[in-house]
């Protein structure tokens, strides 16, 4: 008699998301060998197909698992089954990349050591115990070592590591969990660790590890080569080595940023929500700006007059190693450079940049290729928002809500990122820093080449701010001229908030709240504090803040008390009166000087940013002359009413109208009478900070009802520096959708200058789209 059959059913099954280099297809290996499933899987061009067999059941149990059990790094973004012949195939195969033809989704992020191969790290009965390069397709470096694509070992700075017996089996078992991960290493055949002092000459150490940290708790500065760079360390408890860091740096106020051992230790630093923590550990691992604890242990100099703390988790067996035996508690991690320059990644480079401020390098021999800060991230509003967007979220892509020509945007001036876009992907690059310097603007251009590489994309178009004087405008020039590529223009903060309708796939009109430093706007004036009914290809300026002098023009931002005269002047207070002088704290010739300038409009540009209204009101309340660090007294401001319950507002009032074709003007003049009857008064500054925050917020939604009563569009779009603020975020969140808005924020590109870029993206493409 014949065996009873079950009936086999065969799928083919395409799966994408980021879903190569991640232990996708080891994954679906095991998963088809649990449910006992024939057939096989490769990587195609964009993700992964595969074709399994058996019977029904299995199938489905199959498919379910495919979501719910996939590994960590994997983002499935769409699964498309479709049932064809079946075959009567019982085994399952692992296809080779090149089968399916070019494999181009590129190459993964960074990511944080699992928690499989910690449990082996400190294992002392595993191979790996305390081996500082340990990782698996689940965990570890891949940007940041990579060369070029395909993301393949001969394509890493782990080439001419050559796999020892042990490492090779497991690369080349389809069940294993390092199956295929190319930083594959171990004692025997991988990357080495060693001390060297600032001349770079070898210590000889038995353990450079133990050496590291008997250093640092003596107070010493420790480079300490990581995954995307050098950081410079010193023991977060210990004032002095946090102050000789700092003097040697020449980074006085500047928050640090302090890694501890783990989620416990973190909670003993700051207050964490549970948004936090997950924030935390995420295997991007960013550095989380959180509320710091009252007498956490941490010196003062780590982060000076706010009340967060950034904080973050390692990420980096080598990291894990340093707080294994508990000696050390909390450690000051910053990136190796001084001020904005870029990250230092390479040993020699290292010694020579950092050879007057570290005592001793702990160094390794697996090349950094790519640098790579660390990602800094905050809960605004209860949810993530990207502060810093770089390692462990770099070179992943982003959504496009409609399709474009090969382009290049090369975002603004400070903190640069520029971003590829072809079809609807784009790209963003990571941190770049400050381009005011042509080190700077080498990394740009260092980083420009590998992506387009990457990414297989040669521009067509370049996008650039409206902005005249910045290096990457000028750049994008020539370059576009040498190549006969053509060029668009975006001015600022259209650019902010169609970053923010692109990142949520909109693209109808919509009217955006572009509250931000400083950018150069359509009339030549400073822009910053803007209301503009946009579509992703134009807008139109509904609103802005009032202009008021900004005197000194850039000095202004650096020297707060400058802006809070030029504000009291266009309050209509005498600069030099006496209360004036007492408000600011400028002398009386400082005054005198700075009226003159005004009345003669030289180096005297117009403003209307909200940044800068910050900063001047900033300036008043905390008497803050100068800033170290860019918005900081801004930051101060907000930090200081962290406890301050919500505050009747100061009054903003509306302007204009009379004209159909003239923007609405928000003045601040009667916001400032207020603030100084308050001062006069003795009302606490952090109840000042509070009210003024609630006054630019609702002054905001008025100006938003009036937009919409014009245009009946109902929908706003937050952006630009200023959402960075928790509180003016939150009121402006409520404050709007009380008055029945849809709101939409940022979450995966940063409201400041870091999202620039995928905002040109978007207004390019849109502007090519209406063109054709
Ligand atoms: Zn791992
Ligand atoms: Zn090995």
């Amino acid at each position: 008699m014949e065996p009873i059959h079950p009936i086999r059913e065969r799928r083919a099954v395409k799966v994408l998301g980021v879903v190569q280099g991640v232990g996708f297809r080891p994954f679906v290996y095991r998963l088809a060998a649990e449910e006992q499933l024939g057939g096989w899987i490769g990587n195609d061009t964009d993700g992964v197909t595969l074709e399994i067999e058996g019977a029904e059941a299995a199938i489905e149990a199959f498919l379910r698992r495919l979501r719910a059990e996939a590994p960590p790094l994997a983002r499935i973004d769409a699964v498309a089954v479709h049932g064809v012949e079946a075959s009567g195939e019982t085994g399952f195969r692992i296809l080779a990349s090149e089968v399916l033809g070019r494999v181009s989704t590129g190459i993964p992020a960074d990511a944080a050591t699992c928690a499989d191969c910690l449990r082996e790290l400190l294992d002392p009965a595993d191979r790996r115990y305390r081996y500082p390069f340990l990782n698996c397709t689940n965990c570890g470096p891949r940007f940041t070592i990579t060369r070029s694509i395909p993301y393949d070992r001969p394509q890493t700075s782990m080439a001419h590591f050559t796999m020892c017996p042990a490492c090779q089996a497991e690369y080349d078992d389809p069940a294993n969990r390092r199956f295929h991960a190319q930083p594959n290493a171990c004692w025997q055949c991988g990357p080495r660790l060693w001390l060297a002092d600032a001349a770079g000459a070898t210590i000889p150490a038995a353990d450079p590890i133990e050496v590291a940290i008997v250093r640092l708790m003596a107070g010493e500065v420790v480079a300490v080569k990581g995954i995307g760079g050098f950081h410079l360390c010193v023991d977060a408890t210990n004032q002095s080595a946090v102050m000789r860091l700092r003097q040697r740096k020449h980074r006085y106020g500047k928050p640090l940023a302090v890694m501890v051992r783990d989620l416990a230790a973190a909670r003993e630093l700051c207050v964490l929500s549970a948004e936090e923590e997950s924030l935390l550990q995420t295997p991007a691992r960013p550095i989380v700006l959180a509320r710091a604890r009252k007498n956490n242990g941490t010196a003062a100099a780590v982060a000076p007059g706010i009340p967060w703390l950034g904080v973050f988790l390692p990420y980096a067996p080598l990291q894990h190693l340093l707080f294994a035996d508990q000696r050390v508690r909390a450690l000051v991690m910053t990136s190796a450079n001084l001020s904005e320059e870029p990250i230092a990644i390479d040993n020699d480079e290292a010694r020579q940049r950092l050879g007057d401020i570290a005592d001793i390098f702990l160094l390794h021999d697996r090349e950094i290729l790519q640098r790579c800060d660390d990602s800094v991230a905050a809960v605004v509003d209860g949810a993530p928002q990207l502060i810093r967007r770089a390692r462990g979220y770099v070179p992943l892509g982003l959504e496009l809500p409609l399709d474009t020509r090969p382009l290049l945007a090369v975002g603004g001036h400070l903190k640069n990122v520029f971003a590829l876009a072809s079809g609807r992907r784009v790209y963003q690059s990571q941190h770049l820093g400050d381009l005011e310097n042509l080190t700077g603007l080498d990394f740009f251009k260092e980083s420009l080449a590998h992506l387009m590489h990457t990414f297989e994309i040669e521009p067509e178009v370049v996008v650039h701010d409206l902005h005249p004087g910045y290096l990457s405008t000028a750049w994008a020039g020539e370059w576009a001229c040498e190549r006969g590529l053509e060029l668009i223009a975006v001015q600022h903060h259209h650019a902010h908030v169609a970053a923010c309708m692109a990142e949520h796939g909109l693209d109808e009109p919509i009217i955006g709240l572009s509250l931000d430093g400083t950018g150069y706007g359509a009339d030549g004036r400073i822009w910053g504090g803007e209301v503009l009914v946009s579509r992703l290809d134009g807008f139109e300026r509904f609103a802005h803040l009032d202009y008021v002098p900004m005197p000194g023009g850039e000095a202004a931002i650096r020297e707060p008390w400058r802006m809070a005269l030029g504000s009291l002047h266009a309050a209509g207070i005498d600069v030099e009166s006496a209360e004036a002088l007492a408000l600011t704290g400028a002398t009386a010739n400082e005054a005198h000087v700075l009226k003159r300038m005004i009345e003669r409009g030289v180096n005297v540009p117009l403003t209307s940013s909200c940044g800068r209204l910050f900063d001047a009101v900033a300036a008043v309340v905390l008497q803050r002359r100068v800033v170290d660090y860019e918005a900081q007294a801004a930051i101060e401001l907000e930090g200081m009413a962290i406890d301050e319950p919500d505050e009747p507002s100061y009054v903003m009032e509306l302007l204009g109208g009379e004209d159909e074709n003239e923007p609405l003007r928000i003045s601040a003049s009667p916001l400032w009478r207020a603030l100084m009857d308050d001062l006069h008064a003795g009302v606490s500054p952090a109840r000042i900070s509070a009210r003024f925050h609630a006054g630019v917020a609702d002054a905001f939604v008025q100006a938003a009802i009036r937009a919409r009563a014009k245009t009946g569009v109902t929908q706003v779009a937050m952006s630009g520096g200023c959402l960075h603020n928790r509180r003016l975020t939150r009121l402006l969140r409520s404050g709007l959708e009380q008055a029945g808005f849809q709101v939409f924020q940022h979450r995966k590109v940063s409201p400041g200058d870091g999202g620039l870029s995928y905002g040109q993206v978007a207004v390019a493409a849109a502007i090519l789209r209406k063109r054709a």
